[in-house]
């Protein structure tokens, strides 16, 4: 891909965000396990919240270049915790944009896009997030004196943004068992009966994840996403997005990985000599570049599809295969970064250090390995 001046532009301008208003804060934030509120507003300020929504709703249409840039100079602060908290509208808003009334999109969209409030995505439940077609959190329609409306009982959990979202777009269940009695719908923040707590995490830390219980939290009928047992749908879609976005994430890490054992391998001396003299190192320095490049290719491949519109089956599957790769590579270069820092490399306040406790949950978050493989292999009809 050949970028435009207008791709440059703005990546220039992302990456001098970065480097003034996150990248020098983050092991703080980290070790505060929260984040200013404020840089929501700041991000939506340079347009980096409503990057690719309708400009009705506060948005700026965007082709999937602009979202791919984005991530890649977010992720160069080396923080995953803060990607997935501050991007969180990136997968509760969607179904809400597709699916969602006019009157909810401008009720929930443009504050968001704002910084003003936060969005989240609630699916995963106590009992299972991969098997999403039989989640129980349930919610039923109930008319009364003041107008209809959903009565939701049931639980969430490992919710990003959980703890501060002032929008859930929420999967339960209004019908019977199965993939066909599933809805979404979006349930402010304050209603009351919800109550949430904060969950302790291996990494991304300063993002609020939050375990959730609805007890009998009532919400007006008209904040259903789109129809009645239709929601199943929309989370299949949805993840469609947050897979691609995820990859990209993960291949950037790998990179930042790659910059920080380089540049170490250059300055630390062993045995007279420095690192990067070594044979050895060279050869895993280059291995980690070479899993970063293809996985690069890969995923340029295929948001190069995705802008031609060719996002049938055979495209979906290779998102999932690719969200494997792009995990794998990351991680297989932490790893390989660590290493190649040596005690450096286990010492908190570097980002191959965060990026190592971090690729877990890539590999689980959005679909778990097994669960791409298994996607992939029904949508290839293997
Ligand atoms: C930090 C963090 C943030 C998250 N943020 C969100 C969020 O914002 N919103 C949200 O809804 N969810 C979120 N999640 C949840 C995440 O999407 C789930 O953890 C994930 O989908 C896996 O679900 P599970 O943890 O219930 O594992 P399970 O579904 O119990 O699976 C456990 C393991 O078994 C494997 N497995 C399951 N079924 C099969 C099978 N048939 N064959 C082979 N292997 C199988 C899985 O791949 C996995 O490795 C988050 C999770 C984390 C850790």
């Amino acid at each position: 891909m050949s970028f435009t001046p207008e791709h440059t532009l703005f990546r220039d301008n992302v990456r001098a965000f970065v480097e003034r208003e996150i990248a020098p804060h983050v092991n703080a934030w980290d070790e505060a396990q929260t984040f200013p509120r404020e840089l929501y507003a700041r991000a939506a300020q340079l347009g980096l919240l409503g990057l690719g929504y309708a400009e009705a709703y506060g948005g700026t249409p965007c082709d999937g270049w602009f979202k791919l840039i984005a991530t890649e100079e977010i992720a160069r602060a080396g923080s995953g915790g803060l990607m997935a908290s501050l991007f969180s509208h990136n997968i509760g808003l969607p179904p809400i944009v597709a699916h969602g009334s006019d009157e909810l999109k401008q009720r929930v969209v443009p504050d968001v896009l704002a910084g003003r409030k936060i969005a989240a995505l609630a699916i995963t439940e106590p009992g299972g997030g991969s098997d999403v077609a039989r989640l129980t959190c349930k919610a039923r329609r109930e008319t009364g004196p003041d107008g209809d409306h959903w009565v939701i009982d049931g639980e969430k959990t490992f919710i990003t943004s959980g703890m501060r979202a002032d929008w859930f777009t929420l999967a339960v269940r209004t019908g019977s068992g199965g993939a066909a009695g599933i809805s979404l719908i979006a349930v402010p923040g304050d209603t009351p009966g919800l109550q949430r707590a904060p969950l302790a995490k291996m990494g991304w830390w300063c993002s609020d994840t939050a375990h959730l219980r609805f007890e009998g939290c009532r919400v007006p009928a008209a904040n259903l996403i789109g129809a009645e047992n239709a929601g199943f749908r929309a989370i299949m879609e949805n993840f469609n997005g947050e897979r691609l976005l995820m990859s990209a994430g993960a291949c950037c890490f790998a990179q930042v990985c790659y910059d920080e054992a380089l540049a170490w391998a250059r300055e630390r001396k062993t045995f007279g000599a420095a690192l990067v003299e070594h044979q050895v190192m060279r050869h895993k320095l280059m291995d980690m570049r070479m899993r970063i490049a293809s996985t690069r290719a890969w995923l340029h491949a295929l948001v190069e599809r995705q802008e031609r519109g060719d996002t049938g089956p055979e495209w979906v599957a290779e998102l999932c295969l690719l969200k494997n790769h792009a995990t794998q590579t990351m991680q297989w270069c932490a790893d390989a970064a660590v290493q190649t820092l040596g005690g450096m490399g286990f010492m908190r306040g570097l980002k191959s250090e965060r990026i190592y406790r971090e690729v877990k949950v890539m590999m689980i978050g959005g679909g778990a390995e097994e669960i791409m493989k298994e996607l992939a292999a029904r949508q290839l009809g293997v």
